[in-house]
């Protein structure tokens, strides 16, 4: 049976993976705060992607933008007039929706019940609605020509639809006029553009080349749920590519390979992986996909590869009055670079990575849970246990411990029955647990648990860190 959300979140809090923000005060819905563990993960995911993106191609280089912009940025991107959502209200049950996802929703009930001529042709008007003019207008119709109810209350007593803007707003100083409104940036990639020529002057870098940055986002959400799948506040690592017209095709295809190459090579299934083709795309996108993941709530994006044309560095030339211009040494031409970016949320990542390494199984009549995480996004990579808490174990498995710290991140642990502390590491995603036993004293030699197998290994406590380091980069 696939796992439920309920286990995920619930492992995440017992384990100090993830804890609801301001919990004490009844906590702060769709904010949620990394422990000690989760924030291991996510910074090992976080340098994954670093390493993927700036380390391995020498013409992506990296910046950390604030996340405080000018005002205008977000009027040349398009956020101020566009970064709607489409909202309805149940005025019975008071409860808000976003008119798409509530039509998306009767379509999916729709096709349950097998009516699937019935569901294609209100998909299609659903896609002809999203693109018209009088998006509101035509979700609103929708809805009521169909009579789609609330989901909460069964009641069909909407309000009209109307436009949400998600961005949140604050102000620079102490007077709070609308001349000091500035954004939490909904996006890191406005700060990528408007840095565009800071960072190919000061790193006298050629077209084709990228930036890189890792930071948080902000979008109030209308419907955010799904732990952290859909959250107020989160992390995105996006990565803008600058190329000369014309060439945007190739750079979309040769990244598209990458990032799916990354997702699997942090251990994610790929039969739980898929490409979904936009059918709709923004109008200054001449190509857009995204990688969804399999969840027990649907196939859902992870990531988006979007190819923008010269879309946005056009706007803020016109906005800024700056020329964003670059000049082709090699074909002797001047022009304004298109642009292929990958975009990929890290809360997601982490959230798609607890999905897929969890499982449950049965050992000798006994069960385990497991988080069965590559060892180099693992939180800890071995834990050190002294099979007893005297005869000089504890102070042998404290040196051995002093030495692997040297090199990853470790566990220490004395307390309590050994198998149940291999227990507590199987369900954290430890890869090794080393033993520390009589033995151990006589001839230097410790046992090495492998978490997936279960098989233990005796190794001299001198090749210890060589054996795991080996492995933990292999696997
Ligand atoms: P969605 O359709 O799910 O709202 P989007 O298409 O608006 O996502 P993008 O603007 O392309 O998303 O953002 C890129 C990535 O940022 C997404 O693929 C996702 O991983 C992440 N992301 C976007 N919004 C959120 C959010 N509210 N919470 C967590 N991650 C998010």
């Amino acid at each position: 049976m696939a796992t439920q959300l309920d286990e995920i979140i619930s492992l995440c809090k017992r384990r100090g993976f993830i804890f609801q923000s301001s919990e004490i005060y009844g906590g702060l819905s769709a904010t949620y705060d990394y422990g000690p563990l989760g924030v291991e993960l996510k910074r090992n995911v976080r340098d994954s992607w670093w390493r993927n993106m700036v380390y391995l191609n020498d013409n992506v280089v990296g910046i950390d933008a604030a996340i405080l912009m000018h005002p205008t940025v977000w009027k040349a991107s398009g956020h101020v007039d566009a970064f709607n959502d489409p909202l309805i209200d149940d005025k019975q049950s008071k409860n808000r929706y976003r008119a798409d996802q509530l039509i998306e929703g009767y379509i999916a009930k729709l096709r349950k019940k097998g009516k699937d001529d019935k569901a294609d042709a209100v998909y299609e008007r659903l896609v002809e609605a999203l693109n018209s003019e009088e998006m509101p207008a035509a979700l609103y119709a929708i809805i009521q020509e169909e009579e789609i109810r609330s989901p909460d209350s069964g009641a069909f007593d909407w309000t009209e639809v109307r436009q949400f803007n998600l961005m949140f707003s604050t102000y620079v100083g102490p007077a709070s006029d609308t001349e000091n409104k500035v954004y939490l940036r909904p996006e890191t990639a406005q700060g990528i553009f408007v840095n565009f020529h800071n960072v190919r002057e000061t790193s006298r870098l050629q077209i084709p080349f990228g930036i890189a940055q890792i930071g948080k986002a902000f979008r109030n959400e209308i419907v955010a749920r799904q732990f952290i799948f859909r959250t107020r506040e989160f992390e995105q690592m996006e990565m803008q590519y600058f190329v000369k017209p014309g060439m945007q095709m190739e750079a979309y295809d040769k990244w598209k390979q990458l990032r799916w190459d990354w997702h699997v090579s942090n251990g994610v299934n790929p039969d739980k992986l898929r490409w979904h083709e936009h059918e709709k795309l923004a109008h200054y996108a001449d190509a857009a996909v995204d990688v969804t993941y399999e969840f027990p709530f649907g196939w859902q994006e992870i990531e988006g590869i979007h190819s923008r044309t010269d879309f946005d560095l056009k706007s803020h030339q016109e906005y800024s009055g700056k020329k964003q211009e670059y000049f082709d040494q090699q074909e002797n031409e001047r022009y304004i670079p298109y642009v292929v970016e990958t975009s990929v949320g890290l809360d997601r990542t982490i959230l798609m990575l607890l999905f897929d390494a969890y499982r449950k199984e049965d050992v000798d009549g006994d069960s385990r849970v497991v988080l069965g995480f590559k060892p180099s996004i693992a939180p800890f990579k071995a834990a050190i246990l002294p099979l007893v808490k005297k005869d000089g174990m504890p102070e042998l498995a404290r040196k051995i411990e002093a030495d692997l710290k040297r090199h990853f991140n470790t566990f220490y642990d004395e307390k309590g029955a050994i198998g149940r502390r291999y227990r507590r590491m199987d369900e954290i995603g430890t890869p090794y647990c080393i033993t520390i036993d009589g033995e151990s004293l006589d001839d230097g030699s410790v046992t090495v648990r492998d978490r997936d197998s279960m098989n233990q290994e005796r190794i001299n406590k001198d090749r210890l860190s060589g054996y795991l380091l080996d492995r933990i980069s292999q696997g």
